[in-house]
């Protein structure tokens, strides 16, 4: 999965501060009353300026195990980016939390002053979401333990924890947990959201996996939830998002695997594209679980990348015994030579951290451009469509659209038995694209609109995660007839709506709220 960015997350933030960039000096230039300014300016989740007393920024500082950092503090600006540099927001507030008690102390700060709320688990926000720009940003990043009870097969792992840590952790004793494809993305928006992952279609989801969570709601307090305490709660935040609270520790089951895998990328000429999305689909609809295919169509501008042009790249996971997924492949045989092959069996670690193997650059820059959505399946004319529309994008334009197979594990859930509802998503297709000279924004833009538009109609719901602040609409149609229970936990949990920056589910009806 690529990055991506979400413009209307700017111009939504951009109007709910607007009127604090000319109140931001207050923070810079008031007088200093024992490390806090006599004045301190902070943004309300509704977008107005809040004014608050040094008393009580002082009082919360004491009340904490971890720091709270302020804009002149040291380490504030480090703490103030996401993974996505682009988004440079400076909260009022940023509090550092340790552990749970922290966690509640800024909740009850943020709730009394009706501060906009943002909650930074990794930073891997494609919307730039766990930042806020004027409010109180509640940051997991050192709370980060990964406690492995292998004879129960149970991970307890904190709210700010990086996967490829729980991969790490869990693989020292040959077992796993399905976790998405970057190393360094945060498990707690992962999951939350669903979690996609390599595993996905032996074990489900991230968000499957979970036995229990230990969250924070908007009241301040720190309730567990599982299958026996809160149910409902628990049914939420499986797939609900950040929309109830601040999980501190989630617990998820582990599963044995300790032999290798076969993974890895064939890279083929544009030319083979539609013969490659035909052969992989076709093989895909009669896979068993264990393996999982995605093929990527690429176009690599020059002089960006290593190997610049346009691709279609075939993605192979199989996490049986590697001589069962080679035969599973056998058919694709007939596509002839790729021009590049990495599909080899590997530790599953090796797998997890495969980003660099395959020669496809993948540049670390914002992606200015991101559109997801779900496919029921795969049809005849979508195919033409992907393929003859985006071989009509500028051939200097960085972009690509992925096709990622789901299904097996994830489809034998009911939709309602957890707040995650597209469950029975045959792939998820996502279009990204990035440019860093603006010059060619608009063209880009409109290339990448006219590619979408005409495949946006076969898609049906779309992934939270890739697309956090897409509006109000599109949100309740992802979450089908799970939207109206999510509404009423949401009143339930927090009723203010303190957790906004998220794929929102508003307590009242959206006429009220947004
Ligand atoms: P953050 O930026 O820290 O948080 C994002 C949002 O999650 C916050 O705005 C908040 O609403 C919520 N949140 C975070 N922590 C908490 C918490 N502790 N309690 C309550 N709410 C919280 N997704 C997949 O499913 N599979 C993938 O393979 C995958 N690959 C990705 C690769 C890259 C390079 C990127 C950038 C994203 C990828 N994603 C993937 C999307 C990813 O799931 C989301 O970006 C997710 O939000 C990242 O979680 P985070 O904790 O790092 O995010």
């Amino acid at each position: 999965m690529r990055v991506g960015r979400r413009g209307f997350l700017h111009a939504a933030l951009a109007a709910a501060t607007g009127t604090l960039s000319a109140a931001r000096p207050l923070w810079a230039y008031a007088a200093r009353n024992g490390g806090v300014p006599s004045e301190l300016a902070a943004c309300s989740g509704s977008g107005q300026r809040v004014d608050l007393a040094a008393a009580d920024v002082k009082d919360l500082r004491a009340s904490l195990r971890g720091p709270l950092l302020l804009a002149q503090d040291p380490g504030y600006d480090d703490a103030r980016l996401l993974w996505l540099r682009g988004y440079d927001r400076h909260p009022a507030l940023i509090v550092r939390a340790i552990d749970a008690a922290d966690v509640g102390r800024a909740i009850d700060f943020a709730r009394t002053h009706g501060l906009l709320t943002a909650v930074r688990g990794g930073g891997h926000s494609l919307a730039g979401q766990s930042v806020c720009e004027g409010g109180l940003t509640i940051d997991l990043s050192l709370m980060s333990a990964v406690e492995v009870d292998a004879q129960r097969r149970l991970a307890s792992v904190q709210g700010g924890v990086l996967l490829g840590e729980v991969d790490r952790k869990t693989q020292a004793v040959g077992l796993a947990t399905t976790m998405g494809t970057a190393t360094d993305t945060g498990i707690a928006g992962l999951t939350l959201g669903g979690g996609m992952g390599r595993l996905m279609r032996s074990i489900g989801l991230a968000c499957d996996n979970l036995a229990s969570v230990d969250i924070v709601t908007a009241d301040g307090k720190l309730t567990r939830a599982s299958e026996v305490e809160n149910r409902d709660l628990f049914w939420g935040v499986r797939g609900g998002g950040g929309n109830f609270g601040v999980v501190t520790t989630f617990e998820y089951r582990l599963h044995r695997l300790a032999h290798p895998v076969l993974s890895g990328a064939r890279i083929y000429p544009y030319s083979e594209a539609h013969r490659v999305l035909a052969a992989a689909t076709e093989v895909a609809e009669r896979a068993p679980d264990a393996l999982t295919l995605g093929v990527d169509l690429v176009n690599n501008a020059p002089p960006s990348t290593e190997r610049p042009g346009r691709y279609a790249v075939l993605t192979v996971f199989h996490c049986g015994d590697p001589r069962d997924g080679e035969r599973l492949l056998e058919p694709l045989k007939r596509l002839g030579a790729p021009l590049h092959d990495s599909v080899a069996a590997v530790s599953y670690l090796d797998a997890q951290g495969a980003v660099g193997t395959a020669p496809v650059a993948v540049p670390r820059t914002v992606s200015e451009y991101t559109r997801t959505g779900f496919l029921p399946g795969m049809s005849a004319v979508l195919l033409d469509e992907l393929v003859r529309r985006f071989a009509a994008t500028p051939p200097s334009l960085d972009c690509g659209l992925e096709l990622a197979q789901m299904g097996g594990a994830v489809a034998r859930v009911a939709p309602s038995a957890t707040a995650y509802w597209n469950r029975h998503a045959a792939y998820d297709l996502m279009l990204f694209g990035d440019w860093t000279d603006g010059q060619s924004a608009q063209a880009n833009t409109q290339a990448l609109d006219t590619l979408w538009s005409a495949v946006e109609p076969f898609t049906r719901g779309y992934y939270v995660n890739t697309a956090p602040a897409e509006d109000g609409a599109r949100v309740r149609a992802t979450y089908g007839e799970n939207y109206q229970r999510l509404v009423r936990l949401k009143k339930t949990y927090d009723p203010g709506n303190l957790f906004s920056l998220n794929a929102n589910i508003p307590p009242s009806p959206p006429s009220t709220t947004r």
